[in-house]
C-alpha cells in the first residue's frame, strides 16, 4: 500500500508508532534544551536576546537538521525547521526563551531532572516541552513518508516572554511567509479562541523626604512586569535617631514577610511574596504591596498618598486604577503591579501589566485611567498595547484542531476557551493557541517554582500535534 492511499486513521497510526519509538530521543533532546538557561540578556552579535537564547536556538536548529528538516536562522530572533513541498505551508510556533526561575524550587530549575514521571525545569511546560512535542510531531510526519498537500514548518522564537521581539522581526522585518493555518503550543487544550488585550503602563510620582529627615533613597521590586513580584526592598537613609525609630516600628510590624537590616547609615526593608503569571495575578502574593504597607506603618505624611496608591493599585481587579471591566467572551480585566523602582529625580516608578477584555480597547482603558491617575498625582510615562485576539469558533483552523483533539483524547466535554495570557497566536495570521496543558492535568505551573511536565503529557501532546499538522497539511481546503 502506498502512503497516498492511506486513510487519515491509518496515517495517524504510523505517526503514533513513530512517536512511541522515538520517545526516549524526544526526552533526551528536551532535557538538553532545558539545561540551557535561555533568559533574555543584553544583545550580542547575532544574538539579539543574549547568548543563552542564541544557544537554545542553535541547539534546536541543529537537532532539526539531524532529524531531516531544512532549517532557517532568522538572525537569532527566531528560526524555523521545515519539510515537504507545495505552495502553501502550515505551522506550529513555540518559544525557547524562559522567565527567571525565582525561588522555592525543590529541584534545580535548569537540571531537567525526572521525578515520578515528570521533567522538572523552568521552561518544561512553558514552552520548551510543548515546542519540542511539536518538533517531534513534525519529525514523525517527515519520517513516516506521508504524502502532503502543504509544507510543514515549526517556528521557534527567542523573545516571547519579554516583548515578542522575535516574531515581530520574523513577520514584520524579515517578512517570512505566512502560514495558511497554524497553532501555537503555548497554552491549554482543547484550544484558545480569544486572548485578552495586554497593556503595559509605567506611572511615576515625586517622593520627598520626611520632616524628620528620613529619605527613601532606593526602591526596587519585581523581576518582570508579567510576573507577580516575589520580592521588593527599600533603602531608608537619614539621621541616626530617625533610622532607629523607623527600625523599632518596623521590628514590631505584624507582617512576617517583612525583614529589616541595618548596614552603615542605611536601613534596608525587604518584603517577600509569591510569584505567579500576570494573567492570573490573584494566584500570587504581591511583595511590592507588602513593602508599601510596611513603609506606611512609619506614618510619614509626605509618603502616605504614594504608599496608599501602591497598596490599593496592587489589587488585581484594576478597580483602584479606574479600569475594572469585564465581558462575556473572556471575562474580567486583571492588573498586575509587577515592578517598582526609584529614579534619579527622587521619583517612584511603577510598571503595571494589564490584561483587558477582548471586546474592549486600549483607548477606552486609557479614557478611564487618565483622570484617576491625574487626580492621584501620578503621571503616565510610558504605555504599550498588544490588542486582543478573537477567532470565532466555526472558522479554520479551529474546526480541524478541535476535531483532532477530540478524536485523540475522547474528551468531548472540554470546550474551547479564552485566556488572559498572550501567545504567538495574536501575532500570527490564521493561528490559535492549542495545548499543551491538558484539562485537569498537573503540568506547569508556568512562571512559578517547580514548573514541570509529565512525560505522558509530552507524548500525548506530540501525538495530537502530529495528527493536527498532518490533517492541516492534507486538508483540501482551509
Ligand atoms: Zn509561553
Amino acid at each position: 500500500m502506498t502512503t497516498q492511499s492511506l486513510t487519515e486513521q491509518q496515517a495517524v497510526e504510523l505517526l503514533h508508532t513513530w512517536i512511541d519509538e522515538n520517545t526516549d530521543a524526544m526526552i533526551t533532546a528536551l532535557q538538553g534544551v532545558l539545561r540551557i538557561p535561555s533568559l533574555e540578556a543584553p544583545a550580542e552579535s547575532n544574538a539579539p536576546f543574549g547568548p543563552t537564547c542564541r544557544q537554545a536556538l542553535d541547539y534546536t536548529l541543529q537537532l532539526g537538521e539531524s532529524l531531516g528538516f531544512r532549517i532557517h536562522d532568522d538572525a537569532g530572533y527566531a528560526g524555523h525547521l521545515e519539510f515537504g513541498e507545495g505552495e502553501q505551508m502550515v505551522a506550529a510556533l513555540g518559544h525557547l526563551d524562559v522567565v527567571p526561575e525565582g525561588d522555592g524550587w525543590n529541584y534545580p530549575p535548569y537540571g531537567a531532572e525526572i521525578h515520578n514521571g515528570y521533567i522538572y525545569a523552568r521552561g518544561s511546560s512553558d514552552d520548551k516541552g510543548p515546542t519540542y512535542a511539536s518538533l517531534f510531531a513534525a519529525a514523525a510526519i517527515l519520517n513516516s513518508g506521508l504524502q502532503l498537500r502543504r509544507r510543514v514548518r515549526v517556528v521557534v522564537g527567542c523573545n516571547e516572554e519579554s516583548g515578542f521581539g522575535c516574531v515581530r522581526h520574523y513577520w514584520e522585518v524579515a517578512n517570512n511567509e505566512r502560514p495558511v493555518a497554524a497553532f501555537t503550543p503555548d497554552s491549554r487544550f482543547p484550544l484558545i479562541y480569544a486572548e485578552k488585550g495586554i497593556a503595559g503602563l509605567t506611572l511615576s510620582t515625586a517622593i520627598s523626604s520626611a520632616s524628620n529627615g528620613l529619605t527613601i533613597s532606593g526602591l526596587c521590586g519585581g523581576r518582570r512586569p508579567n510576573m507577580v513580584p516575589d520580592f521588593a526592598s527599600a533603602v531608608l537613609t537619614g539621621p541616626a535617631d530617625a533610622l532607629q525609630s523607623a527600625s523599632d516600628t518596623l521590628a514590631g510590624f505584624w507582617d512576617k514577610n517583612i525583614s529589616i537590616e541595618h548596614t552603615g547609615n542605611a536601613l534596608h526593608v525587604n518584603a517577600g511574596g509569591k510569584s505567579a503569571h500576570a494573567a492570573r495575578p490573584e494566584g500570587g502574593d504581591n511583595a511590592i504591596a507588602r513593602l508599601a504597607r510596611a513603609l506606611a506603618s512609619l506614618q510619614v505624611k509626605e509618603w502616605a498618598s504614594a504608599l496608599d496608591w501602591i497598596n490599593r493599585t496592587s489589587v488585581t481587579t484594576g478597580a483602584a486604577l479606574g479600569i475594572a471591566h469585564t465581558d462575556e467572551v473572556a471575562g474580567p480585566l486583571t492588573s498586575n503591579l509587577g515592578l517598582i523602582a526609584s529614579t534619579e529625580q527622587a521619583r517612584i516608578e511603577l510598571i503595571y501589566n494589564i490584561r483587558y477584555p477582548v471586546t474592549w480597547s486600549f483607548d477606552l482603558l486609557l479614557n478611564n485611567l487618565n483622570p484617576v491617575i491625574a487626580a492621584a498625582g501620578w503621571t503616565l510615562d510610558a504605555k504599550s498595547d498588544a490588542p486582543p485576539l478573537y477567532v470565532p469558533q466555526d472558522k479554520e483552523p479551529v474546526r480541524t484542531l478541535l476535531r483532532v483533539y477530540r478524536e485523540e483524547t475522547g474528551d468531548l466535554e472540554s470546550q474551547p476557551g479564552t485566556m488572559g495570557g498572550g501567545t504567538y497566536a495574536r501575532a500570527t495570521p490564521h493561528a490559535v493557541a492549542y495545548g499543551a496543558m491538558f484539562p485537569g492535568g498537573s503540568d506547569g505551573p508556568a512562571h512559578e517554582p517547580n514548573e514541570r511536565i509529565a512525560i505522558t503529557s509530552l507524548v500525548k501532546a506530540a501525538k495530537i500535534y502530529a495528527h493536527a499538522l498532518y490533517a492541516l497539511a492534507v486538508a483540501e481546503e482551509l
